[in-house]
Parts: C-alpha cells; structure tokens; sequence
C-alpha cells in the first residue's frame, strides 16, 4: 500500500508557483473576503494569506462585519474586479446566513475566479474548455498523476455531489476517460458500487461510511472529508486501517487532499496572473 503524500507534493506544487511567480514582471495579488466569524473560515484565510507569502504572492484580506449587507459585499467584489493588481478574488465559503451565496460568486469576475466556483468557470469545465478549476478536485487529479495512477478505461465512483467536490470531480475523471459513477445520499447499494471502483473518491462529510468492505483490493482511495471524531481529531470518510489493508494506493487523513486544495488555490492564483498579464 501507498500513501498519497499531499502534503509533500502541496510543498513541489507551491515551490513551483514561488518559481513561476518570480518570473512575472508584476506579483500575482489574491483577495481573500472573509464575512463574519466562523472560527474554521478564519483558520482558512490564515493559511491561505501563509501560503501567499511562502509562494511569493501579494494577498489582501478584508475580514468584514457578520453584519455587512449584500449590497455592501457586491460593492467590495465590484471594487475589486476593477483592481489591476488583484489576479485572484475569493469570497470563503460558506458566507453569512443573510448572503445570497450563488449573487456573490457570479459577481466575481470570471477571469479573476480562483475558487473555480463562477457559472463559467463551472460551464467551461463541463463542455471541456480551459478555465479554472474548482481547488479541491484539481488536487486529487494532481495527486493521481504524481503517483501514475492513470484513470483512462478505469472505473472510478465518486461519492457526494456538491457543486465544489463531488460534481467537478466526477467531470475532471471523465475528461480522463474514467467510467464515472457519482453517488450520493439517495444512492442505494452504495457499498456494491464503490466495491467496483478502481478509483475511489469519498466526499460525503460522513465518518466511518467508507468501510474495508466497500474497497475493491488494488484500489486507489482517495478521502476528501474533513470530519471530527469524539476526541475532535481531523478525520475522513474512509476507515482507515480496513481501507488500507486492502487499496494499493489511499490518502492520510489529515495530509492527504488537504493540502492539495490549498495548493491548487496558489496554482490559479499564478494562472491567473499570467493569463491577465499576457492579455494586458
Ligand atoms: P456537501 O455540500 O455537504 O456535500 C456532501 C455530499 O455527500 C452530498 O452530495 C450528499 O448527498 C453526499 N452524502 C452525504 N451523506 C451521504 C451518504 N450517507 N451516502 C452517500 N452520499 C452522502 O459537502 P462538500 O462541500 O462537497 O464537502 C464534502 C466533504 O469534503 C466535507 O467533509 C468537507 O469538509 C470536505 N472538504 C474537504 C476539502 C479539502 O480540501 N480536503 C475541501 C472541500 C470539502 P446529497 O446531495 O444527496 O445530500
């Protein structure tokens, strides 16, 4: 068995983005908004504003009021679509209850949509064009390709369907020519299907779903979830040590996708940069 080390391959990736970036006549500028104040939102942006300073990248955060109103929040993200010197615009998710969250994406301007999570970015991944793509998906593709699992003619199974996990996972491995099944939680006989995957995905939120079981022996398992157990330790969907016994390949959770997310974030950011500052 293999463990996928993302947390080694997050610190190539953003290595990589410290080179790229010091290559541009201007730095990449990310602005990270922040409403209100969830204190896992808040350990986001801290990370995300570190991870800008390791990969030389200028960030600026706006940490506003629970209180802020929409129109308040549509000003700042308009404000800052008009800003050159900001490549990058991320609204942490989720906002404050009172925020029309789906307003605030789409008012970020596409080519400044790091997240991934604008209709077009969206739109774009589905019909197969360039574009961004969604974070946390992009870095498992990352992670399968560093370690040569080729998905092509593969079955993988998916399981969750967000719009910002489980929706643009499935679509990135069809683009690599997966068979792709993609559960959720009215999916009956989900231990039957996830058994069949060559590749499997869990993005369900749900401790202890993915059991030994439910792995096919040669799997490559890769858990995205980021749940507490009792003790309020990090841990995923998949059970861990049943799984191991018998995938060839599985993330540690945490160390696994985590850190490819955040990666992935530096590697837009410097995509987007370049792409402007070619088209300027
Ligand atoms: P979400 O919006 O809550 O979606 C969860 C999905 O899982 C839904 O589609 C849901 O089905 C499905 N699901 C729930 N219980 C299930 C069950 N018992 N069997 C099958 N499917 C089930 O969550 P998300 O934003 O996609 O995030 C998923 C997990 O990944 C969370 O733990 C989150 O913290 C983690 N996450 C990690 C990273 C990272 O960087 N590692 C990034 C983003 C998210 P329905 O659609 O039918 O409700």
């Amino acid at each position: 068995m293999i463990l996928l080390d993302g947390k080694a391959l997050a610190a190539k990736v953003k290595e990589e983005v410290r080179a790229q970036a010091a290559l541009l006549p201007r730095k990449p500028g990310l602005a990270v908004i922040l409403v209100g104040n969830d204190p896992a939102s808040r350990v986001y942006v801290t990370s995300k504003r570190k991870d800008c300073e390791a990969c030389g990248i200028y960030s600026e955060e706006y940490a506003l009021l629970e209180s802020t109103t929409q129109e308040e929040l549509l000003e700042l993200v308009a404000e800052l679509n008009g800003r050159p010197d900001l490549d990058g615009i991320l609204v942490q998710l989720p906002p404050a209850r009172h925020l029309d969250e789906s307003a605030v994406l789409e008012a970020i301007a596409p080519e400044k949509d790091v997240d991934g999570f604008h209709p077009v970015s969206a739109g774009n991944l589905l019909i197969g064009r360039p574009g961004f793509l969604p974070c946390t998906p992009a870095g498992v593709m990352a992670m399968l390709d560093e370690y040569g699992i080729d998905s092509a003619g593969k079955r993988a199974v998916v399981v969750g369907r967000s719009n910002i996990v489980g929706k643009p996972m499935a679509l990135l491995l069809l683009r690599r020519d997966a068979t792709v099944t993609l559960c959720h939680s009215k999916t009956p006989e989900l231990g039957e299907l996830c058994r069949q995957a060559d590749i499997l995905v869990s993005a369900a939120g749900r401790r202890g779903l993915i059991t030994g079981d439910m792995v096919k022996e040669g799997a490559a398992v890769v858990d995205v979830a980021m749940n507490r157990d009792e003790a309020g330790k990090l841990c995923g969907d998949v059970v861990f040590a049943e799984a191991a016994a018998r995938a060839a390949w599985i993330t540690p959770v945490p160390g696994g996708v985590g850190p490819m997310t955040r990666a992935m974030l530096m590697k837009n950011t410097l995509l987007a940069a370049q792409n402007r500052q070619k088209a300027h």
